[in-house]
């Protein structure tokens, strides 16, 4: 017998990545555009979008931007189905926009629990409810789930429950959608050095604390994500569903 090998192909997919300006959106952004998928960036800084988008389209990448907060559920309909009318479709969604702030939870005020909530699970939600509508079968949705989909982290309670919400999204809507055939997956990044995690970074005794829990002994670099975002957006893995891939250098492993 001869096995087809693999298609981690996703060249020509339209994919809309959040949060696209910075970070692990722009750097997956990046990813694949170079792997020659055109890529809408969205985010809710235009200048920012549009540097992003143009550095990415000068080695010769598919890229255009759209602002969008997601936490503006009465806009996302609107603007993802005007991404899909210039595009014709959308074939993957990555949602990456996210916003954390550290505070103990007996300060945490309803803004605050909205403010991150609404942005990291809300947002995602009627993003992949919009995008859905969109997308034809073998479409794929992407969520930036994180360590705190699995464990719990002190004074980062919203932050938390909107990650662990995003993982049983990631499930439910696994389950809901594959007689679409639309597939849900998550990636769930360790510690890597972010504008959003930078604050940690500033303090050498929490960094060296850290390390030692990190089985392979250093941080993430953005480019560690890119495998596993590509791997689960193509026909490679066609046959998973509802899986969150932790991309942590073996912590959840080892704690
Ligand atoms: P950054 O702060 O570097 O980037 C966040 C991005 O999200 C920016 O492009 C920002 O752009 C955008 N964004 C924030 N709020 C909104 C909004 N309401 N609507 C649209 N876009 C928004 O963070 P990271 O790159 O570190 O994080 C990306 C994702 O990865 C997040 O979901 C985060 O929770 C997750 N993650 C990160 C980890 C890490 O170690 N860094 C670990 C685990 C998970 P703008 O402000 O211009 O809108």
């Amino acid at each position: 017998m001869t096995l087809p090998n693999p298609s981690f192909d996703i060249r020509g997919k339209i994919a809309l990545v959040t949060g696209a300006s910075r970070g692990i959106g722009r750097a997956i952004a990046e990813g694949f555009a170079a792997a020659g998928a055109t890529v809408i960036l969205t985010g809710r800084d235009k200048a920012t979008l549009v540097a992003a988008a143009q550095e990415i389209a000068k080695p010769g990448g598919q890229t255009s931007h759209v602002v969008l907060d997601v936490a503006k559920t009465s806009d996302i309909g609107r603007r993802i189905a005007e991404v899909a009318e210039a595009h014709g479709r959308i074939d993957i969604l990555v949602n990456n926009a996210g916003i954390e702030e550290v505070r103990p939870s007996l300060e945490v005020d309803e803004a605050l629990w909205d403010r991150i909530v609404d942005t990291n699970l809300k947002g995602a939600f009627f993003c992949s409810q919009a995008a859905a509508r969109q997308m034809p079968a073998g479409g794929a949705i992407l969520n930036l789930c994180s360590l705190t989909s699995e464990v719990g982290v002190p004074t980062a309670v919203p932050y938390g429950a909107s990650k662990s919400g995003l993982l049983g999204m990631t499930r439910a809507l696994a389950a809901e959608w594959a007689g679409r055939g639309i597939r849900v997956n998550g990636i769930g990044p360790g510690y890597f050095r972010t504008a959003l995690t930078e604050v940690f970074y500033q303090d050498e005794a929490w960094q060296r604390a850290m390390l030692d829990k990190i089985p392979l002994r250093r941080f993430g670099r953005l480019e560690d994500l890119l495998g596993a975002a590509q791997f689960l957006c193509s026909d490679a893995a066609a046959y998973v569903t509802g899986q969150v891939l932790y991309v942590d250098g073996g912590y959840l492993a080892s704690i």
